[in-house]
């Protein structure tokens, strides 16, 4: 301890060596000289007034923390104790704390580092006790939901906590509780001060209790909410279909399954409602892709709208919509959503473009066996009848459906194997020329061999050939026998042998590009020309083409092949169709044909076609003619050329040839 005696003046009188040491200076030097001198000029002042209170009695000792300036030029922390000694003296004793306020300054600073640290951080630091009571946040808090400084210090953190959050983070919080230095981490929702909303929070806390310095849980929390989001829309579009906002096919399934899990545990049951709008092609394709989809949009509303609260409705994309309904008690139940989805739509659509109406066919299918793909199927192939039996109605799944289903796949099995096996057989119809009688072209029509010998009709496969795609397969076969047959009558028949032969192309057949390829491949091996292939679609097909198809038609065209519009009459009979596409033959459909002779409106018909046809510079044919009256009307009427029962019904290649033959016969003979 230093020691130095002063005069009233504070002139120092004499010191010790411990009191040297620490001013830096020697005793001689300080002799005589004042206190003042060596003191910091801040701690001056506070020096003098201590010493005076001193001297006036006021106080017989004071103490207090100064700095000298010591020789060095250093500054020294003194503790100063100071009291009179007789009437003239001042007794100091002078403890050293330089060490001490430098620790002291060190820690201030770091102090501030850190507070400087903390402020900056984007994640809020919380420090909460062994109750769960807030002892302090950090600044970063006030920024991330909004409560000011510490505002909430004191409360219990579970306010600030979504309640559907708190069972996880009361568990988390309660883990943490069991042993020092334990961290664990949750996710959730923290309320903000605005008492708006929540925001999503990861946080990450540590078990600080036992240390002297913390005494609390200290959690870093984060702010998520960017990412939650982030992630959710993912997750949801994921679910959803981005154009109605409804449930896609994936929810859908998932939601599937659950209801016939459900169902299966209760009495009540789940239906699926399968829906196709009606000629909603047709509105796309007239009105463009804009109408269409907010068509679409429009629709999904009043399904929402239609169905019952908790159902759910998706769109499995294109037109097809797909109502999930729960909780139903019997088949009426269903019944009573159908009606009601059928009637939401009969509004029309209100359009910038004009007013839309829109229908729809609803297949329905009642949970039997609880297995979502089922329940699916057979929506979908009561759908198939819907649409059936004229759409815009409701058919429900039944007994008959399920062994029409049955009927359609052994179909479709035969079909397989009859390609495989060779069983596919082309018969031919004659065509012939009308104001002669000659035969001038065959109609290929095919026919599957049965196990039984028999030969059965497209009638029993066709649909099913189409449905499933088998019909390009199937009509490649044609177009094989069909080439490679007219060749061959060619060489039996020379200039008697038809000139050219129709094949009838199904819908699926002119959408795929092989058709050109097939096409080209048999004339070729055949030796014909393209200009004797007379392609047979029908008018329904025309009209449905897209612009894909209607490349494959011109391309057809050029390369040569005729066209032939069938069943002409049968569609929408827009005679601009015609004009549209390169046509060469119009094919008079035998319904028209049938009434010819009976119906007033038939006749008036046949006549419209016939004059347009020749107006345009078609072939035209009649088909199904049966009776020598239609026969003679058609001549009347200026048909070019005919094909029916009357003449002969299709023909096996060798009764074909016969028949020609005969013909000649007769020519030579009569
Ligand atoms: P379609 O193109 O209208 O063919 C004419 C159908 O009318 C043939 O029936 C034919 O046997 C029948 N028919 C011919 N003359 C008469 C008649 O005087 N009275 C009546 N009532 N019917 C007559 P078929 O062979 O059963 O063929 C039915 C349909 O199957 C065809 O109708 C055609 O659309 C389709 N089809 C036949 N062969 C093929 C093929 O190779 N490919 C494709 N895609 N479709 C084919
Ligand atoms: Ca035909
Ligand atoms: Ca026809």
């Amino acid at each position: 301890v230093g020691m130095a005696l002063l005069d009233r003046a504070g002139n120092f009188v004499r010191v010790n060596p411990a009191f040297e040491a620490m001013m830096g200076r020697s005793a001689a030097e300080l002799q005589g000289t004042n206190f003042l001198t060596y003191t910091h000029p801040d701690d001056r002042r506070m020096g003098v007034e201590a010493g005076m209170c001193l001297l006036r009695g006021e106080v017989d000792r004071f103490q207090l923390d100064g700095r000298w300036v010591r020789r060095d030029g250093d500054i020294a922390w003194a503790r100063l104790s100071v009291g009179l000694a007789g009437d003239d003296h001042l007794v100091a004793q002078v403890q050293d704390i330089t060490e001490e306020q430098r620790a002291k300054e060190r820690l201030r600073a770091s102090h501030g580092y850190y507070a400087a640290l903390l402020n900056q951080s984007t994640d809020a630091l919380v420090v909460v006790d062994h109750n769960g009571v807030l002892r302090w946040a950090s600044p970063a808090a006030e920024r991330l939901f909004g409560y000011a400084a510490n505002s909430k210090a004191g409360e219990v953190f579970t306010s600030l906590v979504h309640e559907d959050d708190l069972d996880r983070l009361l568990r988390a919080f309660h883990h943490l509780l069991e042993s020092p230095g334990t961290t664990d981490s949750v996710e959730i929702r923290v309320a903000t001060a605005d008492g708006r909303g929540y925001r999503h929070a990861e946080v990450v806390a540590t078990n600080r209790l036992d240390d002297p310095d913390i005494g609390g849980i200290v959690a870093n929390v984060r702010d998520v909410t960017d990412r939650v989001d982030a992630a959710g829309r993912l997750e949801w579009q994921a679910m959803h279909d981005s154009l109605t906002g409804l449930a896609n096919r994936a929810l859908l399934l998932d939601r599937l399954a659950h209801a016939m899990e459900r169902s299966k545990r209760s009495d009540d049951h789940t239906a699926l409602l399968f829906l196709d709008l009606d000629r909603f092609k047709l509105v796309n394709d007239t009105m463009g892709h804009d109408v269409g989809d907010r068509l679409l949009i429009e629709v999904a509303e009043r399904l929402v709208q239609a169905a019952r609260v908790g159902d759910t409705v998706a769109r499995l994309g294109g037109d097809e919509f797909v109502v999930l309904a729960e909780g139903l008690a019997d088949t009426a139940d269903v019944e009573i959503v159908a009606e009601r989805i059928r009637a939401s739509l009969a509004t029309p659509v209100r359009l910038p473009e004009g007013d839309v109406t829109v229908s729809a066919s609803i297949g329905v299918a009642f949970d039997t066996d609880h297995r979502p793909e089922t329940l699916l199927r057979e929506a979908d192939t009561a759908l198939y009848r819907a649409k059936e039996r004229g759409k815009n109605r409701y058919e429900l799944y039944d007994e008959s459906l399920r062994l029409e289903a049955q009927h359609r796949l052994s179909t479709e099995q035969w079909v397989r194997r009859s390609l495989d096996n060779d069983a596919v057989v082309v018969h031919y119809q004659p065509i012939l020329e009308l104001s002669t009688g000659r035969i001038v072209a065959a109609e290929a029509l095919v026919r599957l061999l049965g196990p039984d010998g028999r030969l059965h009709l497209p009638g029993t496969f066709l649909s099913v050939a189409e449905d499933t795609g088998l019909v390009v397969a199937l009509g490649a076969q044609v177009i094989e026998f069909a080439t490679s047959q007219l060749a061959r009558w060619r060489r039996e028949l020379g200039a008697h042998a038809p000139a050219q032969i129709s094949v009838n192309v199904a819908a699926r057949q002119l959408s795929s590009p092989q058709l050109t390829e097939v096409l080209d491949h048999a004339v070729r091996r055949a030796g014909i020309e393209p200009s004797s292939i007379i392609l047979e679609y029908t008018e329904s097909t025309v009209i449905s083409a897209d612009r894909s198809t209607a490349r494959i038609v011109d391309a057809l065209h050029e390369a040569g092949y005729r066209l032939a519009v069938d069943d002409f009459g049968t569609g929408y009979s827009s005679l601009a169709y015609l004009k549209r596409f390169p046509v060469s033959v119009v094919k008079l459909d035998r319904h028209f044909v049938s009434g010819l002779g009976v119906s007033e409106e038939d006749l008036a018909i046949v006549k419209a076609v016939l004059t347009l046809g020749r107006a345009l510079g078609l072939t035209t044919i009649a088909e199904g003619v049966e009776t020598p009256e239609q026969r003679d009307l058609l001549i009347e009427l200026g048909c070019d050329r005919v094909q029916g029962f009357l003449y002969a019904p299709a023909l096996s290649p060798q009764d074909f040839s016969a028949m020609v033959r005969r013909q000649i016969r007769e020519r030579v003979t009569s």
